[in-house]
C-alpha cells in the first residue's frame, strides 16, 4: 500500500505537524517529516485533523434517505411508530441493502468511518435487512467498519418465532446480540433479559439493549440488566441505548443507577433528543460509565430528522447537555470518536502512532468550533488513503 505524507496540519491540542501514514496505520507525527519515495503527498494548510468520526447507534437498513420525501401522519406512541414502521416499508418499497449502502456512504464522505448499524429482524422480514448489512459490513471492510446487532424491533417474546430468528441471524454473522424494551414491548422482563443474555453467552457476542422505558420502570430494567451482567461476567461487554430513565429519576436515584453501570462495565449509547429526558453525559462520565452518542433512525418512518454526519450528532448532544465550555465541547466530540470506540469495543482508533490511519481534515480552529460550524470535510481518510474531499467519495 502507498504512503502518505499529509503536511501541515493541527491536531485536536493545537499541535501543528505533518502526519505520516504507512500500511495503513498513523506511523508518524511531527515537524518537516519526509515521505518515503512514491508517497502520496496532500497539503492540510493549517486545517485542524480530527480522528474518524463514530456512528454508534443507527438503523442504516430503514433509513429513506434519498428516497422521495416520507409524508409523516404516524400517532404518537411507540407501538403506533413500530406497527406504523412495518406496514410503511412494504408500502414504500424500502430496499434495506440499499438504503444502508447510501447512507453508509454518505456518512463515510463526511468523515464516519466506522458504525453500529441494527438490523431489524421480526416474522415478516426474516433476516433480509440482517443479510443486508452484513453484504454491507463487506463490501465497506477497509474503508469503513460496521458492527451489525440484530434488533428484535417488534418484540421479542411476543412474537412467537423472533428468538428463533435472532439466533438464526447470530449464526449468520451478526456482531452484537440487541434487545429491547423488556416491559414496555414484551411485557416479560425476566423472560427477555434472561433470553437475550442466553443467547449472547451461547454466541460469545456482546448485546446492546434499546431501553426507551421511562422512570422507574426503565430502572428496574436497568437493574435487572446490571444483575445478569455482572452475574455472567459481562463486564465492558453490554451497552444500554438511550436509558432515558437515567434523566427522569431522582438526582440521588440517578447517582445509585450510574455506580451500578459503572460497576457492570455498562455502557450507554445517546442521541440526546430534544424531546426526553436523557442520560446526562458530563455526571455519566464523572461516575465512570463510558457514554457515547448516534443519531438512531436518520430520515425514517420513526422520524424525519437526523443526517449521516456525527459532527451534526455531537453539536446536539453539546446543545442537549448545555455544553458552552470548549472544554465542555470537545468531550461532545469524544462522545462520537473516542468514548465511541471505547463502548463499542473499536480497535485501533485514535490520532496515535500505531493506530488505523483514519481521520477527518477540516478548517476549523478548534475542535468546538468544528462541532458549532460543521464545517465542509476537506479530506477523509481511511484504509490509509484519501477516500473523500471536499464532502465526496473519491
Ligand atoms: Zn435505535
Amino acid at each position: 500500500m502507498k504512503a502518505l505524507l499529509l503536511r501541515d496540519i493541527r491536531l485536536p491540542d493545537g499541535t501543528g505537524c505533518d502526519v505520516l501514514v504507512e500500511d495503513g496505520r498513523f506511523a508518524a507525527f511531527g515537524r518537516n517529516l519526509t515521505a518515503p519515495s512514491g508517497a502520496a503527498n496532500e497539503d492540510g494548510a493549517g486545517g485542524l485533523l480530527l480522528p474518524g468520526l463514530i456512528e454508534g447507534h443507527t438503523h442504516l437498513d430503514k433509513s429513506l434517505w434519498d428516497m422521495p420525501w416520507y409524508r409523516n401522519e404516524c400517532g404518537p406512541l411507540l407501538g403506533d411508530r413500530i406497527a406504523n414502521e412495518r406496514r410503511q416499508r412494504g408500502l414504500l418499497g424500502l430496499d434495506p441493502a440499499r438504503q444502508a449502502r447510501a447512507v453508509a456512504d454518505r456518512f463515510l464522505a463526511l468523515g464516519t468511518t466506522r458504525i453500529r448499524s441494527f438490523a431489524d429482524v421480526d416474522t415478516e422480514i426474516g433476516l433480509k435487512h440482517v443479510h443486508a448489512l452484513l453484504e454491507l459490513r463487506e463490501a465497506q471492510a477497509g474503508v469503513q467498519e460496521i458492527q451489525v446487532v440484530a434488533f428484535p424491533q417488534s418484540g421479542l417474546l411476543v412474537r412467537p418465532g423472533t428468538l428463533e430468528l435472532l439466533t438464526a441471524a447470530m449464526a449468520d454473522g451478526a456482531d452484537i446480540v440487541g434487545g429491547l424494551d423488556p416491559s414496555g414491548i414484551d411485557r416479560d422482563p425476566k423472560g427477555h433479559l434472561d433470553a437475550v443474555f442466553a443467547l449472547s453467552g451461547k454466541t460469545g457476542k456482546p448485546l446492546d439493549i434499546h431501553l426507551h422505558e421511562p422512570g422507574e420502570l426503565g430502572a428496574f430494567a436497568l437493574e435487572l440488566t446490571v444483575e445478569r451482567t455482572l452475574a455472567l461476567g459481562m463486564q465492558k461487554r453490554v451497552v444500554i441505548s438511550h436509558a432515558f430513565c437515567l434523566g427522569d429519576v431522582a438526582p440521588a436515584r440517578q447517582s445509585g443507577l450510574l455506580a451500578l453501570l459503572a460497576e457492570a462495565g455498562i455502557a450507554l449509547a445517546t442521541t440526546a433528543p430534544p424531546s426526553r429526558n436523557v442520560p446526562p453525559v458530563a455526571a455519566c462520565r464523572a461516575a465512570g460509565v463510558t457514554i457515547f452518542g448516534g443519531n438512531d433512525g436518520i430520515r425514517d418512518t420513526w422520524t424525519p430528522y437526523g443526517a449521516p454526519d456525527m459532527l451534526q450528532r455531537a453539536m446536539l448532544i453539546g446543545l442537549k447537555n448545555d455544553f458552552r465550555r470548549d472544554d465542555q465541547i470537545d468531550v461532545a466530540l469524544d462522545c462520537v470518536t473516542g468514548a465511541a470506540a471505547l463502548g463499542c469495543g473499536f480497535s485501533g482508533h485514535g490520532l496515535a502512532v500505531g493506530m488505523l490511519a483514519e481521520a477527518v481534515l477540516v478548517d476549523a480552529q478548534s475542535v468546538a468550533e468544528a462541532v458549532v460550524a460543521q464545517p465542509s470535510r476537506r479530506l477523509v481518510i481511511s484504509g490509509g488513503r484519501v477516500v473523500a474531499r471536499d464532502n465526496a467519495l473519491v
